[in-house]
């Protein structure tokens, strides 16, 4: 069945994203890699370098899902820690690090946390696992260094309600990071993006998750999410001030990024 996306209201929207990820939360990792022929991992890294992840910091990844990105900043602290004669404050500080992973659907928090416990991650209590809508967030004002959201936003039903909360619960001084699939610009390499995410990314859908329509579900919504220029703007509507993105492969996904000052 086709989900008529023109008639879709917000309640059905919703179910439909819960739905999607539900069904997909076993197989998630393993799609991601296919989908993005493993791209998506160097996206990832991109997005947390941009962050400067560092000891002691309160950092909210939402839409987390299972975990990549609050991994990758876990991975990129550990990486940083200064091994001099400050070592023992840095450690002190890095016993303060909180990563909140915050994401709607619990299935993909679960599949989470069981890699967590896998690559050993959080077993200080860096990693918490936060079930919550991004649209409302329990979080306190002015209480995060960094927020980023990876392949989140574009399947909310409100992105300015996700941008405000997020402007809200960054400190002043924090920076908002957002990963997400865009649109490409650049004529002939369109035409073959078209074709690859309409016709192959359905189709792997079907093969490897049996779920085609899901895969369908995500494509359109690629096709609507509003282009750079339009996203940026409304990051800016939403108090954040030195909006830019960076394009990366030509526009496949692009990461914006604002200030709360
Ligand atoms: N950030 C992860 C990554 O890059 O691997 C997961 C991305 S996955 C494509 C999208 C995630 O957004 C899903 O885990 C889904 O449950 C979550 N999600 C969808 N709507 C949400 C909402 N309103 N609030 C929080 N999370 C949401």
């Amino acid at each position: 069945t086709s989900f008529g996306f023109k008639h879709v209201n917000e309640q059905d929207k919703a179910r439909m994203v819960g739905d999607v990820f539900t069904s997909v939360a076993s197989k998630y990792d393993v799609m991601n890699d296919l989908m993005s022929v493993g791209l998506h991992r160097l996206w990832k890294d991109r997005l947390v370098s941009k962050l400067n992840p560092f000891p002691g910091m309160k950092h909210l990844d939402v839409a987390g899902g299972t975990g990549d990105v609050a991994f990758r900043i876990l991975e990129s602290i550990n990486r940083v820690k200064y091994r001099g004669p400050r070592a023992a404050f840095e450690d002190t500080l890095e016993a303060e690090t909180r990563i909140y992973v915050c994401d709607i659907n619990p299935n993909m928090l679960n599949v989470g946390k069981q890699r967590a416990l896998e690559k050993g991650f959080g077993e200080d209590g860096s990693l918490i696992w936060v079930e919550g809508n991004a649209e409302s967030l329990t979080f306190q004002n002015d209480s995060m260094d960094g927020y980023t959201i990876a392949f989140g936003i574009r399947n909310v039903t409100h992105i300015e309600k996700v941008l405000s909360e997020a402007h809200r619960v960054l400190k002043p001084g924090g920076r908002f990071l957002c990963l997400e699939l865009s649109h490409v610009g650049i004529p002939l390499f369109k035409e073959l993006y078209d074709c690859y995410s309409f016709s192959v990314i359905p189709f792997v859908g079907e093969l490897v998750a049996g779920d085609r329509d899901s895969y369908q579900y995500l494509v359109e919504s690629i096709r609507r999410f509003p282009p750079q220029e339009k996203f940026a703007s409304m990051i800016a509507d939403a108090g954040f001030q030195r909006v830019e993105y960076e394009n990366l492969v030509g526009g496949v996904v692009a990461i914006h990024s604002g200030l709360k000052i």
